[in-house]
Formats: C-alpha cells, structure tokens, sequence
C-alpha cells in the first residue's frame, strides 16, 4: 500500500536525495523509469524515500509493488516509461527524416521552404523593423544576447503550413512563417507530425513554472 498524503514537494525532496546519495543497488528499478528533468529514477525507490520526507519512515520494497509506483506516479500527472515497450529507444534516437510520418520528401520540401533564404530574410527583417530583436517565437531566446556578435541577426525559420499541405508550387509568404531557435525548431519536429508552434509553447510555459 502506498498510504495517502505523500505530496510534490515530498517526491522533490526524495529526488534531491537520490541526486545527493545515488541509488542502492537492491533498489535500482527492473522495468520502469519515472523521468523527471531528463533523468530517469526507480518509481518504487523515489515513492519510499518520499514517505520518509511525508511521514518520517522510508517504506520498505516489499510494501507496495512497482505496478502500484508505477500507477501512483501517472495517476498523478508524472511520466513513468516501461523499458520494455521500446520507449527508450524512441527517447533516445537519433531524429532524422526517416522518422518523420508525413514522408521524406514532404520532409525535404519542408525543410527547403524554410531555408529559402529570400523569403526568410524577408521574415527577419520585418520582425527586426516590427521589434528591434529577432528572438525565438516560442521561448523567447535570443542569439544575440547569448553569443554576442557572432549571433547576431541568426534565427531559424519555421514553416507554420502542415507539411502535409505543402506542394512545390505554393509561393512561401512571410506570415506562413515562425522565427525559432534551433532547439525549439528541433523540437516541433520531433514527432512524427509537427507540432503546432502553440503547443509547443505551453510546453515550455509549463515545464517553466514546474520546476
Ligand atoms: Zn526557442
Ligand atoms: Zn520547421
């Protein structure tokens, strides 16, 4: 049984420790990780920690089972990834085209689209007239402040058009496209459809404010 009143905070504080002390062998997990700041953590051994932070005792391994640690965590709006059903590997591989469900060769058209310099630098322009900066739509980040003069006046360019409804023949205009950092960009396209830029954005909204 996982008893009831174990918190955020109590979980954040078993992580630190974990961080600080690492993690007994006995303790390691079998099958699943719960992810948290890009690292992974034993569900089962982040929970009994947390009970020690919650209640004053840590809770042994035989009081619940990892199933249960597993479901705690999810149930509760936290990622707990099952090694065996490949997970990992889509975590951890390589993002190229191939991946990418709408097609290579939308892919490509795609990617030329934004790289036409033209129409880009266009887009730049206007957004320096417009603001004065060229920082990513999303995130905000800005090269110039981070690199000085080598950044200055670099940003990528993001095609907003699904890729899905792009043809080689529709004319790029400066509104199909976002102004991102190359991070962000990497990431709109990290699934198997690109994400819309908004969506995007309230990811990096809210992991901000959770951390
Ligand atoms: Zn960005
Ligand atoms: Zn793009």
């Amino acid at each position: 049984m996982i008893p009831d009143g174990i918190e955020e905070k109590h979980l954040k504080l078993a992580i630190q420790e974990i961080i600080k002390d690492g993690i007994p062998v006995s303790r390691k997990s079998v099958h699943y990780d719960y992810l948290h700041g890009n690292k992974r953590y034993p569900p089962k051994y982040v929970i009994s920690l947390a009970a020690k932070y919650a209640f004053g005792n840590e809770l042994s391994s035989n009081d619940f089972n990892a199933v249960r640690a597993r479901d705690y965590l999810r149930s509760r709006g936290h990622t707990v990834i099952d090694r065996r059903d490949g997970a990992l590997d889509v975590i951890v591989s390589d993002d190229d085209e191939s991946s990418f469900a709408e097609g290579k060769e939308k892919y490509r058209l795609h990617r030329s689209k934004e790289r036409d310099s033209s129409i880009t630098k266009k887009a730049k322009a206007a957004r320096l007239k417009d603001t004065g900066t060229l920082s990513c739509d999303i995130c905000d980040f800005d090269f110039y402040n981070k690199y000085g003069k080598l950044g200055l006046g670099f940003i990528e360019a993001h095609h907003k058009v699904p890729v899905s409804e792009l043809d080689g023949n529709t004319k790029t205009k400066i509104s199909d496209l976002a102004l991102v950092c190359s991070n962000c960009h990497r990431m709109l396209h990290r699934q198997k459809s690109t994400m819309h830029i908004s969506e995007l954005k309230k990811i990096v909204e809210s992991y901000a404010t959770s951390v």
